[in-house]
């Protein structure tokens, strides 16, 4: 019962609760206004078929058809109650009573059995809708694919009947199979093109789906039960009262108005033609741009070449070198430059044989022919040899072979430069080595040559022989261990005036160590080797060994200065040291002391026990002597039995006296010599400086004046000189013995 029956029998309800029922009673699927005495029209229609009919968040009903049937319902005074369903209860309520109308579908034979139909709501066009990346033309071309349709409907129905042989799936409503597309369990559906496009833009994604093909065109019209011909006129008659521009702006609320797009069949295989030629054309411009370019930088490289070809020719006949180019393989000349020609003397190449000019022994072809086996296997060759001109004459070349690719062909050229000038001078040089070696080698002094850092860098080989080290153990050591420590500052200086001079310097003597571990003196001579910048690169010496000459030296030195009996200074030296002790005390001031000693009674012990007996007490009585005396002080054997001492400074008169006595108490012990005991005593003289004499003359001669009177009063005793000595007649004596 409805709101408006139960109003209609006056049940007695207050208000309140009226309002509570009709708000208890309003259908869930409808809105409707109610009007008392009115029956309210009940449309059915699917809830889910937007933008046609559909319920909104709140269960409102909503869609163009729903906006429809209020104005239809406005003209007709009538409220309008929406019954919206799934799409086969929406046609099932109709059927059965319980809709008065059927808000929109279109009339099909299977529906005009058990509907009437109204006259046109609004023109509906369905189209086959497939997956944008889906390569179908035609609906031919969907044989193989499930297309989805809403469950009941006309385009189901349709495609029952029209396309008998397509696979269908079937689905509740608009939403699910939409849903379905893209979700992407379907690629290809049926659907109205406005609820297509609305349900696609609510998903967000219209672009991937699109319209196939159109099915059909069909009007949307009202259904109502056979024989309700009173509400069908009404609902025509209102429907007929619409303006077309009315109903356009009803529609254009809800439903798009752009023009369907469908690609005619034509379009893609067209496209891709166009697409096709285009590409082809585009292929066409690169390669005929890309044949240019060949065709220019060919140009431009056979420019190049022609350049550089020009550019080699010159060079090849102006070199100043021999300059051929060969066969490969059989070396045979192909071409020579005028160098070439002119070194082998002969005017064009056509005469030019590489057998003739490169066979002078030991030389042989087969040995060129291994040359240009090693270019082709392992590249570019340079050796000398020695080449023939076809007049006879003989030179050295240096060669060089490498392959080079002319015109496209690999050849071997050959660049070869005269060096026979360079190969005589080598082999003077090598003559005048090896003569230079010989000598070296064969000298008897050693030559070495020592770098500025004092590294010997060279030895000759008689070093070994000579001082005994084998020649790896002194090359490239220093000199300094060789030269004995005390020679070595002088060996430095040595150097250094080498050095400084930059001449050559000599008659240095040095020791040397030997290998036995002796050392032996050595004389050498330097001459320094300057470099290009003019310093001391190195300096060349040669020493000699000179010990032998050395020790004879010493000998004769000893000889001319020493007593060879008692090895005392002779009167030679002493004199000379005698001189030097006077010059010293003039310069300094001080007082000397000079002494004559002689030996009392001594002829009769040579006379008594012999010479030799005499000899040994003479040496005896000599070391007694020096035993006595200071190192500075000098005791020299003049004559036979006469000494003489020499105290360069003293302080006092009896300084001089006491050593004199010290010496005359060690002459008169007893000397055992020979198994025999000999006693002897001395007579000493003594004169000073500066009181008996400013020379060794005056000094020497108040000495002896003093030692004879020391003879005259008794021997054995030590006398200073006194001028009264002079008044005994004894000046008449021969006194000068230190002249
Ligand atoms: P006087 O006391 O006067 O000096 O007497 P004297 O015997 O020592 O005689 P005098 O000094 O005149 O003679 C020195 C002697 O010394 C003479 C000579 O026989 C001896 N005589 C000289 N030279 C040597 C020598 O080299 N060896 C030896 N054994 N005797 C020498
Ligand atoms: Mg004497």
């Amino acid at each position: 019962m409805s709101l408006q029956q139960i109003m209609a029998k006056n049940l007695p309800i207050s208000p309140i609760l009226v309002l509570a029922m009709a708000l208890w009673f309003t259908p869930c699927h409808g809105q409707v206004d109610p009007v008392p005495g009115v029956e309210p029209l009940i449309v059915s229609q699917d809830h889910a078929w937007p933008p046609f009919a559909f319920e909104d968040r709140e269960g409102n009903p909503r869609g163009v058809l729903v906006e429809l049937w209020q104005e239809i319902g406005l003209r007709l005074g009538r409220p309008v109650e929406f019954r919206l369903v799934d799409w086969p209860e929406s046609i099932a309520q109709v059927r059965d009573g319980r809709a008065q109308v059927h808000g929109g579908l279109i009339p099909s034979p299977e529906r005009s059995g058990f509907f009437d139909f109204s006259t046109e709501l609004m023109p509906l066009e369905t189209f086959m809708f497939v997956h944008s990346g889906f390569m179908a033309m035609n609906l031919a071309d969907l044989h193989d694919t499930t297309v989805g349709v809403t469950e009941g409907s006309f385009e189901a129905e349709f495609m029952v009947r029209e396309h008998p042989d397509m696979s269908l799936r079937y689905f509740p409503n608009n939403e699910h199979m939409i849903q379905a597309a893209v979700g992407g369990e379907i690629r290809a559906f049926v659907a109205d093109y406005p609820v297509a496009l609305y349900l696609l833009d609510r998903h967000a994604t219209p672009a991937d789906f699109r319209a196939l093909q159109r099915l059909y065109r069909q009007p949307l019209v009202a259904a109502v039960p056979p024989g309700d011909a009173e509400l069908l006129q009404a609902i025509d008659t209102v429907l007929a009262g619409f303006d077309e521009e009315e109903l356009r702006r009803l529609q254009q609320r809800w439903l798009r108005s752009e023009k369907v797009e469908v690609l005619p069949v034509w379009v893609l295989p067209a496209t891709a033609a166009v697409l096709i030629i285009a590409l082809l054309a585009l292929f066409s411009l690169m390669m005929y741009r890309q044949r240019c370019r060949l065709v220019r930088e060919v140009a431009e490289r056979t420019a190049d070449l022609r350049a550089s070809e020009a550019k080699f020719r010159v060079l090849f006949e102006s070199a100043a070198v021999s300059v051929m180019v060969h066969d490969r393989y059989t070396c045979e000349v192909i071409d020579a430059n005028k160098r070439a020609l002119e070194s082998y003397g002969v005017a064009d190449k056509s005469s030019l044989h590489e057998m003739d000019i490169w066979a002078e022994p030991p030389y042989s072809f087969a040995d060129v022919q291994r040359w240009f086996s090693r270019v082709r296997q392992e590249g570019p060759q340079r050796f000398e040899w020695m080449s023939r001109s076809v007049t006879g004459e003989v030179f050295w070349e240096d060669v060089s072979l490498q392959e080079v690719a002319l015109r496209g062909v690999t050849r071997i050229v050959s660049t070869s430069v005269d060096i026979t000038e360079r190969k005589e001078l080598e082999d003077k040089l090598r003559a005048s080595e090896e003569k230079f070696r010989a000598i070296v080698e064969n000298a008897n002094d050693i030559i070495y040559s020592v770098s500025t850092s004092g590294i010997l860098t060279y030895v000759s080989p008689n070093w070994a022989e000579k001082l005994g080290h084998d020649i790896h153990e002194v090359i490239g050591q220093p000199f300094d261990p060789f030269v004995h420590p005390d020679d070595l500052s002088k060996c430095y200086e040595f150097i250094r005036l080498v050095l400084d001079t930059k001449v050559k310097h000599g008659g240095i003597e040095y020791r040397v160590r030997h290998k036995d571990g002796g050392w032996h003196w050595h004389v050498t001579n330097a001459s320094p080797v300057l470099d290009a910048e003019g310093e001391v690169a190195y300096f060349i010496g040669i020493a000699r060994d000179i010990t032998e000459r050395k020790e004879l030296e010493e000998r004769m030195m000893r000889m001319a200065h020493y007593d060879p009996l008692t090895n005392l200074p002779n009167r030679i030296l002493f004199s000379d040291r005698a001189e030097q002790a006077v010059n010293l005390a003039k310069r300094s001031g001080s007082r000397m002391a000079f002494m004559l000693l002689d030996l009392d009674k001594f002829k009769p012990v040579n006379d008594e026990y012999g010479h030799a007996v005499g000899d040994l007490l003479l040496q005896e009585a000599a070391q007694r002597m020096k035993a006595c005396l200071r190192a500075s002080d000098t005791v020299g054997r003049i004559g036979g039995d006469e000494f003489v001492v020499l105290l360069p400074v003293i302080e006092r008169e009896q300084d001089a006296l006491q050593v004199a006595e010290k010496i005359r108490e060690a002459l008169v012990r007893p000397f055992r010599i020979g198994g025999r005991v000999l006693t002897i005593s001395c007579s000493v003289g003594i004169a000073l400086y500066p009181e008996h004499g400013d020379s060794v003359i005056e000094l020497s001669k108040h000495a002896d004046y003093a030692m004879y009177f020391v003879k005259k009063q008794g021997r054995n005793a030590c006398l200073i000189f006194q001028d009264e000595m002079l008044d005994d007649g004894w000046q008449e004596r021969d006194t000068t013995r230190l002249e």
